[in-house]
């Protein structure tokens, strides 16, 4: 191999590497449930960057995003996809997880009173309680309820989530003990 060839191959080598790290990070940025305000009726609506043609847009440009989900469609599908510029402007402060995680923070269970700490999702993941006492999961409650539930639910953990839940289902079954 002649040192043009070389040059020329590790040359190729760096182009390659950098569009997929841009592409990595199109797609890290932009995949994910979102809640923004519909322009259309200011109301909260769910939906989901098209993340993977983000990335591959994003590793030979500028990414053109676009909605590939949104809770009003079917009946607003055409629209002119107005809240794009929302996620633009804040891509992680619109993201679901972003959201509910940030609510949690410096709270306390409504039952043990144990503050939430850092939250593992993917692994007993903290729950939500109405004013009847049921608890839900946050995979249980639509995307597009999710503002109206973090102002009207109190924060549990997973412990009291699952131990309240097995109570309201099998009462026969538990017996109270008073504390010592
Ligand atoms: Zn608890």
């Amino acid at each position: 191999m002649t040192p043009y060839t070389l040059l020329f191959v590790a040359g190729a080598l760096v182009i390659v590497v950098f569009g997929l790290l841009r592409s990595l990070g199109a797609y890290r940025k932009f995949r994910g449930n979102r809640i923004i305000s519909c322009p259309e009726n200011h109301r909260p609506a769910a939906v989901r960057v098209a993340a993977a043609k983000a990335a591959i847009q994003a590793t030979i440009g500028t990414a053109h995003l676009q909605l590939s989900e949104c809770s009003r469609w079917p009946g607003m599908a055409g629209c002119g996809q107005e809240c794009l510029s929302q996620i633009q402007e804040a891509p992680k402060a619109c993201l679901v997880s972003n959201i509910v995680s940030r609510w949690y923070e410096g709270r306390r269970c409504l039952y043990c009173h144990r503050p939430f700490g850092e939250i593992h999702w993917h692994d007993h993941p903290p729950a939500v309680v109405n004013e009847q006492g049921d608890s839900f999961e946050w995979n249980e409650i639509p995307l597009e309820h999710l503002q109206q539930t973090l102002s009207t639910h109190w924060p549990v953990c997973w412990n009291c989530h699952i131990a309240e839940a097995f109570r309201r289902r099998h009462p026969e079954l538990v017996t109270d003990r008073p504390a010592h």
